[in-house]
């Protein structure tokens, strides 16, 4: 059947018009009919990290009691049960439940999918992981004027006089 309209969530979902394959099998029992089935849909949608686009193939079981119209009287009818309409089933709202319910709410495109470079966006499964940007948060422009005027980095001290004494916080190696 055609998939109806809106048949999916925000990231990932059913294109409408395409191809759900169902495998069905009615039985009767004594109060309507016992609908067991799977659906097999085609998905299109977004990775959630990185925005590339993804289409798979999901697969769904369910199985649903469709009760006769006359077996109960509509005042006592239960709002969650299933009817039949006539010799008709409606499973729509049976696939929805099924597939729709199941889907991700942040599909990747693989599992480990790295995402986006936070600063410029590139895709990180392209540009590698030692991509960085050396960009200072602006929040520490200040503290990086201050270490201007420092004679040393204040990273290892590798024998820099140090003659201010506050570039060595961990005075491992006195000079
Ligand atoms: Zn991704
Ligand atoms: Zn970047």
């Amino acid at each position: 059947m055609p998939a109806p309209e809106n048949f999916g969530v925000e990231m990932v979902g059913v294109p409408e018009g395409a191809a759900i394959e169902l495998d069905l099998r009615l039985e009767a029992v004594l109060e309507g009919v016992l609908v067991t089935g799977t659906a097999t849909v085609p998905l299109k949608g977004e990775c959630s990290r990185c925005l590339d686009p993804i289409a798979s193939t999901f697969e769904a079981d369910f199985q649903e009691l469709f009760v006769y119209d006359d077996t109960r009287s509509g005042g006592n009818a239960e709002d969650d049960e299933l009817r039949l309409e006539g010799d008709l089933i409606d499973l729509e709202p049976v696939l929805r439940d099924a597939v729709v319910l199941a889907l991700p709410l942040s599909p990747l495109c693989r599992d480990d999918c790295p995402g986006l470079c936070p600063d410029c966006g590139a895709r990180l499964a392209d540009v590698g992981p030692e991509h960085h940007h050396d960009v200072a948060d602006p929040r520490w422009a200040a503290l990086r004027d201050l270490a201007g005027d420092m004679p040393a980095s204040p990273g290892r001290g590798n024998g820099s006089s140090g003659s201010r004494g506050f570039d060595r916080r961990e005075g491992k190696q006195e000079g």
